[in-house]
């Protein structure tokens, strides 16, 4: 594909959308940076921080595991609070008028459902649920965020700069101190319900996700850069079954070579049209 597909305007998009009456829609950060969710990654793609924690560094490391939590204590209020915005409620209103076979999120906020959309699959988990890496038992995050703030009130007055997933920057404190409470129910480690990098995205969600690929007309995907194969999978399947791909994001994707149509803007502004 030449550059000129990054100048294509919105109009480009509204026909992008008619001509494919069921779309397969795949989003990522950039949905919900307009929510007050900092993205991870800058336009070329990079890291802007320090990559996130793996799975292995917080099920083998308790040091880790104190650093995680202290932070996400800190990290976690933001994403507590954020609301939906016009990228998040122009999907939902997509939906509405029938036109998303699926919608497919790497994001962990929860914000496609607070903004209405129904058939959602959470790639990555969501961050409002804890779960029990022994006995499997879920709990509500609210609470637990709860016993958090109570058994470290030193590290609750804290504020830093906020990460999408929750986390936060502290880097200068003493985590050795922090508690972190066990399972109610078998004392074993609590983990919050998301993907970790490091960890695999259960075969289940893949296969609901490339099955919904095969019943849909095209590919949209809204603020991702791809740059995970978790995400990136689903580009490289829809391209194999033919179908047209195009993207919302600001800057580069690792799909660039796969798309039909790109669209290099906010997702808020881009998808603003869709808005009923
Ligand atoms: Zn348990």
């Amino acid at each position: 594909m030449d550059s000129a597909i990054d100048v294509a305007s919105t109009d480009s998009l509204v026909e992008f959308v008619e001509r494919h009456p069921r779309l397969f829609v795949l989003t990522g950060a950039g949905c919900s940076t307009e929510s007050g969710i900092p993205d991870y990654r800058d336009a070329a793609g990079e890291w802007k921080r320090r990559p996130p924690i793996t799975y292995q560094l917080f099920v083998g490391n308790e040091h880790a595991r104190k650093r995680y939590w202290a932070r996400s204590l800190v990290g976690f209020r933001r994403i507590q609070h954020a609301q939906p915005n016009t990228a998040h409620h122009s999907l939902a209103s997509l939906e509405h008028s029938g036109r998303i076979t699926q919608l497919v999120t790497q994001n962990v906020d929860g914000l496609h459902q607070a903004a209405g959309s129904q058939n959602v699959i959470d790639l990555h988990g969501r961050i409002d649920t804890v779960r029990c890496l022994n006995c499997d038992q879920r709990g509500a995050r609210d609470q637990l965020q709860l016993e958090l703030e109570r058994l470290n009130p030193d590290f609750a007055s804290l504020d830093a700069a906020h990460a999408p997933d929750g986390d936060a920057d502290l880097d200068d404190v003493a985590f050795e101190a922090f508690d972190v409470p066990a399972c109610d129910a078998c004392g074993g480690l609590l983990k919050p319900d998301v993907v970790f990098f490091g960890e695999g995205v259960p075969g289940p969600r893949v296969q609901r996700a490339m099955a919904a690929i095969e019943h849909s007309d095209a590919m949209l995907v809204v603020g991702s850069s791809l740059m995970v194969y978790s995400g990136y999978r689903f580009a490289t399947a829809a391209a194999d079954a033919g179908k047209p791909i195009a993207a919302v994001n600001l800057g580069r994707t690792r799909a660039d070579d796969l798309l039909t149509l790109k669209i290099s803007d906010r997702c808020a502004s881009a998808l603003g049209v869709f808005l009923i």
